[in-house]
């Protein structure tokens, strides 16, 4: 098992890895920008090390320092939580040189997987159905449209480095093509610097249903079930739970097996999400992978009882997977909290917590890296908590989570609270009957 392991990341998923270190007796490295001077990954961990000022380029992103921080602090392994340097080929290569492991797997299978194009032609290759759409990257807007004739609209051009709903461009008819190629590429090379995009079928009123796998260094990878994740605004995922109400044993057992498949051919090592999107018809098509822990990984711990980041961290150090699957028990829902206002467009609104009480008792569970007095800083995501909720039906759960919402208290900032509340009451919501479009058409403003 590792000695000690740095945490190249902030937040609250800093805090998960810090937890799971202590429970299997691992020392902890945090490392952090000026403006988490005060946070509680920084008091928390063993040893901190301060990595540069607030950008994230400058920290964060800056391999270099995060290297030395390792090396300084003698670090034998280095967790890269979720965003920043946790899907960056040229970061887990770098770890290997350096004789440091890279809590995730392999390299070659991050490019693999990390180029969303070249993705779609593994899972393709290996037997797994996608999206219709280009084989691989286009270039010319002359090839897009006549790809989009063969598929037929509406498309969607979409970033082949993409992630977190940008780069991504709907098209309706042929005469909007030529624009929406040239602004999602141009909106990939700033985001991303990288301009490629592809192009695939925009399928309509989808599900967004995710496969968890996890891979060992001896060959097995097993999958543990799925999240449906379609509650969602700009693409951007805000509420996600396990099982999906859309979801059977037969599709599930169908989906299991193309993750299991998929992950085997670049043979995955580690924790990884293998999403798709099922159709009205219930036919899946594979979209991505994400070659690490996810945000919404705690509503698959809560159903199937099991801690993913100790065995994520279990399964670097060379332990075996044990191949008897645990079994799922009752429903999880996660409601992501963020700093935003609702009311107005969803805009972000750090800055000081004047009063912070969050839920408690049976079946909730909330991971925050927040506190009272705490100065959010404007320059990272604006995510502030997660608030799970586990039960053993779907109806119970909402009706904890409304309450658990009911009594979770952050003031001088604007958060989704306010949100949530009015989602968990939404007979629509409740009837589990939704896609991906559903909070287009809710009216959640107070
Ligand atoms: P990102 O990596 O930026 O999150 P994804 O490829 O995961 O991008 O897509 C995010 C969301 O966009 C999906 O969950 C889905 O709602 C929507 N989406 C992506 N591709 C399609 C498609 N072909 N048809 C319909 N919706 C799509």
């Amino acid at each position: 098992m590792f000695k000690k392991i740095l945490i190249a990341n902030r937040g609250e998923i800093a805090l998960r890895v810090i937890r799971a270190c202590r429970e299997l007796g691992i020392s902890t490295v945090a490392v952090y920008s000026e403006a988490d001077r005060y946070s509680l990954a920084v008091k928390y961990a063993d040893e901190a090390v301060c990595i540069g000022p607030p950008p994230s380029k400058e920290s964060y992103l800056n391999i270099p320092r995060i290297l030395a921080a390792a090396e300084v602090t003698g670090a034998d392994a280095i967790h890269p939580g979720y965003g920043f340097l946790a899907e960056n080929t040229n970061f887990a290569e770098i770890c290997a040189t350096s004789g440091i492991t890279f809590i995730g797997p392999s390299p070659a299978a991050i490019n693999a997987m990390g180029d969303k194009a070249l993705a779609k032609e593994t899972m393709r290759k290996a037997g797994v159905p996608v999206v219709p759409g280009s084989d691989g990257v286009i270039s010319e807007v002359k090839l897009a449209k006549k790809i989009a004739e063969d598929i037929g609209y509406p498309v969607i051009i979409k970033a082949t480095a993409g992630g977190g709903g940008r780069g991504m461009r709907i098209v309706r008819e042929a005469g909007d093509l030529e624009t929406a190629f040239r602004t999602a590429s141009a909106e990939a090379e700033s985001a991303f610097g990288n301009p490629a995009v592809y192009i695939e079928k925009y399928l309509e009123e989808p599900r967004h249903v995710e496969i968890q796998v996890m891979g060992d260094q001896f060959g097995t990878v097993l999958h543990f079930g799925e999240r449906d994740c379609s509650v969602q605004r700009r693409h951007q995922k805000l509420v996600e739970e396990s099982p999906s109400p859309a979801v059977t044993t037969k599709i599930r057992e169908a989906m299991g097996n193309a993750a299991i498949k998929g992950s085997k051919s670049v043979k995955y090592v580690g924790a990884g999400t293998i999403e798709f999107l099922l159709d009205k018809n219930k036919n899946f098509y594979f979209m991505e992978m994400n070659t690490r822990i996810q945000v919404e990984h705690p509503v698959t711990e809560e159903v199937l009882g099991v801690d993913l980041v100790k065995t994520q961290i279990e399964v670097a150090a060379g332990k075996r997977l044990d191949k008897a699957k645990p079994i799922p028990e009752g429903h999880a829902i996660e409601c992501r909290i963020n700093v935003e206002d609702p009311n107005h467009d969803f805009r972000p609104s750090p800055g000081k917590i004047t009063a912070f009480h969050f839920p408690g008792g049976h079946g909730v569970r909330v991971d925050t890296h927040a506190y009272d007095g705490y100065e959010i800083p404007p320059y990272y995501d604006s995510l502030i908590a997660k608030l799970i909720v586990h039960s053993s039906t779907r109806e119970e759960a909402v009706e904890k989570m409304y309450h658990a919402l009911d009594e979770f208290v952050i003031e001088g900032v604007k958060t989704t609270i306010p949100f949530h509340r009015k989602l968990m009451k939404n007979d629509r919501f409740r009837s589990g009957k939704f896609d991906t479009k559903f909070i287009e058409t809710f009216d959640f403003k107070d």
